[in-house]
């Protein structure tokens, strides 16, 4: 599914999450409280339309996902979020899901996101300090590094929740390594036909991975071949 709803109906945060709701999207009371506490609306560029179901571009050809792709990974990390826990969020672009995230962990956690994109690391931090998810920002409980995202961040590792922005041709060993045992990491595979993995690392640390669905992406790539578009 690409796209839920087009159109400019739906010009509010909470339409938006009422909508994922009743097209099963969203399926849990928790996912729904935490979109509907972080606004969307702060994390898209001047001029664009938050609350429609579509990715947006938002410069270094980089784009925010659609609203039901980041309802899906929260639903798929949910049970991975729990107060208290560690996430890490590759790829973090507008910093949208890493307030998600910090939010769902709570300041007992810990959430980084890392993105190699410097303009849009200071993009993010503008967006994450006018929502919700502000005061963890100052408490050190959530921070965005500016880094390769394929080796991870490993100082806080092993992290319960790995989420993956962009499409990796094979998953990355040490976002493997980083992952604790019994911690899923969600990711999009592939080049031009891309599956979301789910990748599950048991208490043994046998590592299991399933397909959800299938996806677009931008590539998780260097920065230079990123800029080259
Ligand atoms: N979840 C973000 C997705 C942004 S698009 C959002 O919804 O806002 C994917 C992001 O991955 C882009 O910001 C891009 O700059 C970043 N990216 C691509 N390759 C990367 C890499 N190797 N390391 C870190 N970030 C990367």
């Amino acid at each position: 599914m690409e796209q839920y709803w087009s159109g400019s109906a739906v010009n509010r945060n909470k339409g938006m999450v009422e909508n994922l709701q009743q097209y099963g999207v969203i399926k849990s009371r928790k996912v729904a409280e935490i979109m509907e506490t972080i606004d969307r609306g702060l994390f898209v560029p001047n001029g664009a339309q938050p609350y429609v179901d579509s990715p947006m571009l938002i410069g270094y050809n980089a784009t925010i996902s659609a609203p039901h792709m980041h309802a899906t990974c929260l639903q798929l990390l949910e049970e991975n979020l729990q107060p208290g826990m560690r996430a890490l969020d590759v790829g973090s672009g507008t910093g949208y899901l890493t307030a998600c995230f910090a939010l769902m962990v709570g300041p007992q956690g810990r959430t980084i996101g890392v993105e190699h994109i410097p303009e849009l690391v200071s993009f993010s931090i503008q967006n994450i300090e006018k929502s919700a998810a502000a005061p963890q920002l100052k408490d050190g409980s959530l921070s965005v590094y500016v880094t390769d995202g394929r080796q991870g961040w490993p100082e806080f590792a092993p992290y319960d929740a790995i989420h993956v922005g962009a499409a990796a041709p094979e998953i990355p060993q040490a976002l493997i390594d980083q992952l604790k045992p019994g911690g899923r990491m969600v990711i999009p595979v592939g080049t031009i036909f891309q599956d979301l993995k789910v990748v599950d690392k048991n208490s043994d640390g046998a590592i299991s991975i399933r397909t959800e669905t299938s996806v677009r992406y931008v590539p998780l790539t260097s920065k230079e071949a990123q800029l080259q578009g």
